[in-house]
C-alpha cells in the first residue's frame, strides 16, 4: 500500500493518504449528512454539512492515532517505522522487520485497539459532560460529532480485537500462541488458519444477513470477510516462504547458466539465434566480457517488430545502473523483499561487475513447491533438507 498524497512526518514517520481514502471520506461525509439531517430536521443544511465534514475528518484523525499507537510502541521496542498510510479500509503502518519476540508483537498489536477504545470512551465522556444522555439521540452539533466518533472508535477497538489474523486481535492471538509454543512460525500458521476461519464466518454471516434483508450491511460484512480471507491466506503463504528460505543465501538458489549476448547484436539476430535456440527468457548483456545489463523477452516485445533490424540489444536492454542487484551472499529472504518492493521478477547476482547468475521469483516458487512436497507438513526448511542430503 503506497500513499499517493503525503501529509508530512510525525516522529520521523511519513504520513500519507491512498487515493481510495478520498472515496471513503466522501461516502462517510454524505451518509453522515443524511443521518444528521434525519435525526435533527431543524438543522440548516450548513450545520448538517459542516458537522458531517468535521466528523469525517476527525474520524481519520482518530484512525491515524490508532496507527500511531502501533507505530510509536514499535519504535519504543526498537523497530523502524517507515510510514503510515490511510486507505479505504482504515490504516496501515509500514513497520520494517518483524517483531523479535512475543512480547513486542503483543504490545505493538494491542496498542492500536487500546487507543481506539480510549478515544471512544473519552469522546462519549465529553459528550455526556456537554449534556448528552446515553441511549438518547444527541441534539447539538458538538455532541452529535462526539457521540458518532465515540461509538465508531469503540466499535473499531472491539472489531480489531477479533482474532482474525492479520487484524490486530489476530496478532495479539499470535503473540499469545508464540509465548506458549516458543515457535514464531508455528504461531503465525495457527493464527493465519484461525484468521481464515473467522473470515469465512464473516462471509457466511454477511451473505446470510443479506438474504434476511440486511441489504448493504450484509454485503459489507461479506466484503470485509473476503478481504480478511485474502490477507490471512497471503500471511500463510508468506510464513511458508519465510520458514523455507530462512538462513539460505542467493548462491544456493541462483541459476548460473545465464546466456550472454553482446550489446551490439541486433534484436532481429538476438531473437533468431538466442531466444529460439535456447528457450531462455532472460539474457545477460555483455560489453567486452563486462556485464552491462539484462534483456528479457518483454523488453524486445516493447520495440515494434519493424524496428528489430535497426535496434541493438544495448538500446532495448535495462542497463545495470537501473537494475536492483544482489550478491551471492545476500539472504534469499532479502532478495525476495527486493523483488516484491520493486515489482521485478528477477535479480542479477553480481560481484565486482561480473554476472554470477540470476535469481528469479518463479524459480524460488518452484523450490517452495518442491519443498512442500518433500517435507509434507514437517517444515524442516529447504536449508535443513539440503543438509540432510535432499536437493529439491
Ligand atoms: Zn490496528
Amino acid at each position: 500500500m503506497k500513499s499517493n498524497v503525503k501529509l508530512g512526518k510525525i516522529a520521523g514517520i511519513e504520513i500519507g493518504l491512498h487515493y481510495s481514502w478520498f472515496i471513503i471520506a466522501a461516502l462517510i461525509t454524505f451518509s453522515l449528512g443524511e443521518r444528521f439531517h434525519q435525526v435533527n430536521p431543524s438543522w440548516g443544511s450548513g450545520r448538517v454539512w459542516i458537522a458531517s465534514l468535521v466528523t469525517a475528518l476527525l474520524f481519520f484523525v482518530t484512525l491515524l492515532m490508532h496507527e500511531l499507537s502501533h507505530s510509536l510502541v514499535a519504535q519504543k521496542r526498537g523497530l523502524r517505522v517507515k510510514s503510515i498510510t490511510l486507505f479505504a479500509l482504515g490504516g496501515v503502518s509500514q513497520i520494517e522487520g518483524d517483531a523479535p519476540d512475543a512480547k513486542t508483537e503483543f504490545l505493538v498489536a494491542f496498542a492500536g485497539p487500546l487507543a481506539s477504545l480510549v478515544i471512544g470512551f473519552v469522546c462519549l465522556a465529553i459528550a455526556a459532560a456537554l449534556g448528552w444522555h446515553p441511549a438518547t439521540e444527541p441534539r447539538t452539533a458538538a455532541t452529535s460529532v462526539l457521540v458518532w466518533l465515540g461509538y465508531i472508535n469503540a466499535s473499531l477497538g472491539i472489531f480489531n480485537m477479533i482474532p482474525g489474523f492479520p487484524l490486530d486481535g489476530g496478532r495479539v492471538f499470535r503473540a499469545i500462541v508464540w509465548a506458549i509454543t516458543k515457535d514464531a512460525d508455528r504461531s503465525t500458521r495457527i493464527a493465519a488458519r484461525v484468521g481464515q476461519l473467522v473470515a469465512l464466518l464473516f462471509i457466511v454471516y454477511g451473505i446470510w444477513s443479506f438474504f434476511r434483508g440486511a441489504g448493504f450491511n450484509g454485503l459489507w460484512l461479506a466484503f470485509i470477510g473476503w478481504f480478511l480471507m485474502d490477507a490471512a491466506q497471503s500471511s500463510y503463504a508468506q510464513v511458508e516462504a519465510t520458514s523455507a528460505f530462512r538462513g539460505m543465501y542467493v548462491s544456493e538458489v541462483m541459476s548460473g547458466d545465464c546466456v550472454t549476448v553482446d550489446r551490439g547484436v541486433s534484436l532481429e539476430e538476438f531473437v533468431d539465434t538466442y531466444v529460439w535456440k535456447t528457450g531462455q527468457r532472460c539474457f545477460a548483456v555483455e560489453d567486452n566480457g563486462r556485464f552491462v545489463g539484462l534483456i528479457a523477452l518483454r523488453d524486445v516485445g516493447a520495440i515494434p517488430r519493424d524496428r528489430w533490424n535497426s535496434t541493438t540489444v544495448r538500446e532495448a536492454m535495462r542497463p545495470l545502473k537501473e537494475l536492483h542487484t544482489v550478491t551471492p551472499d545476500t539472504q534469499v529472504l532479502d532478495a525476495l523483499k527486493i523483488m516484491a518492493g520493486n515489482d521485478v521478477n528477477q535479480l542479477p547476482v553480481v560481484t565486482n561487475g561480473t554476472l554470477q547468475g540470476v535469481v528469479s521469483r518463479s524459480h524460488l516458487m518452484q523450490l517452495l513447491q518442491a519443498h512442500s512436497e518433500l517435507s509434507a507438513g514437517h517444515y524442516p526448511g529447504i536449508h535443513r533438507l539440503k543438509q540432510k542430503g535432499v536437493n529439491p
